[in-house]
């Protein structure tokens, strides 16, 4: 068994006929473990045809995880706003929980001109609404991920994401590191190094469960002064995959990946083969 499952983020590309259980129907079929089921326009799953499809991952072994709408801020300077993206993310948290599906995957907010600090508090009041709300609709199982964002007027640097989850025990929020977003707004990843210091920093703070339970993002990306412009293939080496692949398995950890490149279930099996071939090794 993989240590690292691979999956797209979304309904595959070859997948036959249409719709999320076909989707992951199909991620099982041609070898893939993991697929991210997409919120990012709105939250439209009924309780019925959720529950089927968590069906259909538990039958492929394929595990799920969600991402939530990207018009969340969760320290927008509206409460309105604030109460919107409130609603958003535990819609997107009921549906995980029908799905069998965790983290739910999203952008935190924006700086909007404001101090990372001040933003802070502001978005772990929300996180606590959120978790709140959650807990009266007994959703349970379902983790906020907390996304590592590409753009640097957002919030969501890495320090800034192991922190939200820090404050939450590292038990009901999650950092989910975008390797991409990483490269783009942060530091160029280039060498098994590069990749190992960023694995140390969240093992240092959130201890080994972390390195066990790690949900993350991949693909190529084009980088401007501003962060992220585009994702990319993976054969684009930009960042390379292959250091990653190393740094995890000489490290041990354990959890899943999603491919977020346009060619998703593609470069996710060509990331699954890269892994595979140097656990066996
Ligand atoms: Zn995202």
């Amino acid at each position: 068994m993989l240590m690292i499952r691979f999956g797209p983020a979304g309904i595959p590309i070859g997948t036959p006929g249409e719709g999320t259980a076909s989707g992951i129907a199909y991620c099982g079929k041609i070898g893939l473990g993991a697929m991210e089921v997409e919120f990012v326009h709105g939250v439209n799953m009924k309780e019925g045809k959720a529950r089927e499809a968590g069906e259909v991952a538990r039958k492929s072994g394929v595990r799920l995880s969600c991402h939530a709408p990207y018009y969340i801020n969760c320290c927008a300077k509206e409460e309105l706003k604030i109460a919107g993206s409130v609603r958003h993310i535990v819609s997107t948290a009921q549906a995980a929980f029908w799905l069998g599906a965790t983290p739910i995957v999203m952008h935190p907010g924006f700086y909007m001109g404001r101090l990372p600090s001040e933003c802070y508090e502001m978005v772990v009041s929300t996180f606590q609404r959120c978790l709140d709300e959650m807990e009266k609709l007994k959703i349970t199982g379902v983790q906020l991920g907390a996304e590592l964002t590409g753009k640097k007027s957002a919030y969501g640097s890495l320090d800034e994401i192991i922190g939200l989850a820090e404050e939450f025990g590292g038990k009901q929020v999650v950092p989910v590191v975008d390797f991409a977003h990483y490269h783009a707004r942060e530091a160029r990843l280039k060498t098994q190094d590069d990749y190992a210091r960023v694995l140390e920093r969240v093992e240092k703070r959130l201890g080994s469960e972390a390195s066990k339970n790690f949900h993350c993002h991949f693909s190529g990306i084009e980088a401007i002064e501003a962060g992220e412009k585009n994702h990319l293939p993976i054969s684009s080496l930009s960042p390379p995959f292959e250091p990653l692949a190393r740094a995890w398995v000489e490290n041990g950890w354990e959890g899943k990946a999603i491919c977020e490149s346009p060619l998703l279930e593609k470069d996710a099996l060509e990331m699954q083969k890269i892994f595979q071939k140097l656990e066996k090794w």
